[in-house]
């Protein structure tokens, strides 16, 4: 079996925390909190939970963009935090992001063109290539060759995004991190963008991260899903074995809020919505033992005294690696069983006309 593009070990990032005259240290916040994970090439791994779980952090730790507070992140068996200056900027290349706001993330005193050349010129190809790779590019997120002249206000918000991946593929990644590329978008044009991603992973052979709080996107993307919670991986798994057979409490939560287009009646009296009691804590003082017991329906003794470790289910990744075998961080996911097991119907469900959109959009016609 290969080695996997990215290994993720025991990642750490504390955000120092200072008050008074002196700036004296007084805390930290726990943004991630010890992650552990690998991504083969070509694969699809996504990173899920609520806003404030770390999963932007993350994404950011994987691509030194800051500095962790402890772990080591190996792309292609190298740890990035080992390498110098130079070192770094020669693997910048290979490892790229997709940002959240489009707009943001593009320079607008610069023509489309020009922004896609710059990273061309940085990276040291040739002028006279430049112009051709530009077109290239628009061609190969769906724009074309004339775009290079307009400025980033004269595009709609999903042609934005595509410009954005295009200056993400400029430099021939292997991984990209898609930090919430489609939450900023409509719901039509979401469904366009994973799809252009997809077509891509298959063209171009590149690896993703998958940022998202919208577990109904993930599910067309993913080939494994990390639930985040706090700060740390409460769940992982293939997206398979994750959506048929959640393990962890609030995996169940969140697959219970992802509504079903025309669902089959039987199944529909079987489903119903769980609705966490509480807000997420915060990460500067987070609960003793499991993270989540402040809003565990299933929460006993042991759950403040221990902190849950990342237990194998059973099962297997992607490709049936079993490096990437199902894991679940909780005491007793084995009493608590599978969600469909236990849940009742579906009336109690709220409907979410924003996600019941975006689910009939994915559904074949
Ligand atoms: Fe709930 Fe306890 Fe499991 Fe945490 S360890 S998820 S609090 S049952």
């Amino acid at each position: 079996m290969s080695a996997p593009l990215l290994q993720v070990e025991n990642l750490v990032k504390h955000f120092p925390l200072h008050s008074g005259l002196f700036g004296r240290r007084a805390g930290a916040v726990r943004a991630v909190d010890g992650i552990s994970f690998d991504l083969a090439a070509g694969e699809t791994l996504a990173l899920v939970g609520e806003s404030g779980c770390g999963k932007s952090t993350a994404g950011r730790l994987v691509l030194r963009l800051i500095e962790p507070t402890s772990g080591a992140v190996r792309f292609e068996g190298q740890n990035l935090y080992a390498l110098d200056d130079g070192a770094m900027r020669a693997r910048r290349s290979a490892l790229q992001i997709i940002f959240q706001d489009p707009y943001g993330s593009l320079n607008p005193r610069m023509t489309v063109g020009q922004m896609l050349a710059e990273p061309l010129a940085l990276h040291g190809l040739a002028l006279g290539r430049r112009k051709e790779r530009v077109a290239e590019l628009l061609g190969l997120v769906g724009l074309a060759p004339g775009h290079a002249q307009r400025y980033p206000h004269e595009f709609s918000g999903g042609q934005r995004q595509r410009i954005g991946i295009a200056r993400a593929l400029a430099v021939e990644p292997r991984l990209i991190v898609c930090d919430e590329p489609v939450s900023a978008l409509d719901v039509s044009i979401q469904a366009q963008v994973v799809n252009l991603l997809q077509d891509l992973q298959q063209r171009l052979g590149l690896a993703y991260i998958f940022i998202a709080h919208d577990l109904a996107v993930v599910k067309h993307i993913a080939a494994r899903v990390a639930v985040m919670y706090l700060g740390r991986i409460v769940e992982l798994a293939n997206k398979k074995e994750l959506f048929a057979r959640p393990r962890h409490p609030y995996t169940q939560a969140l697959l219970s809020a992802i509504p079903v287009p025309d669902p089959d009646p039987d199944q529909a009296r079987r489903r119903r919505r769980i609705i966490l009691q509480g807000d997420v804590p915060s990460p500067i003082d987070p609960p003793s033992g499991c993270g989540f017991r402040t809003r565990c329906p299933y929460a006993r003794p042991r759950c403040a005294a221990e902190a849950p470790p990342l237990d194998a289910v059973g099962g297997q990744g992607t490709n049936g690696r079993e490096v990437a075998g199902h894991v679940v961080a909780c005491h007793f996911w084995q009493e608590i069983g599978v969600a469909a097991d236990t849940v009742p119907a579906a009336a109690e469900t709220p409907p979410n006309p924003r996600l019941a959109r975006l689910q009939a959009f994915f559904r074949p016609a």
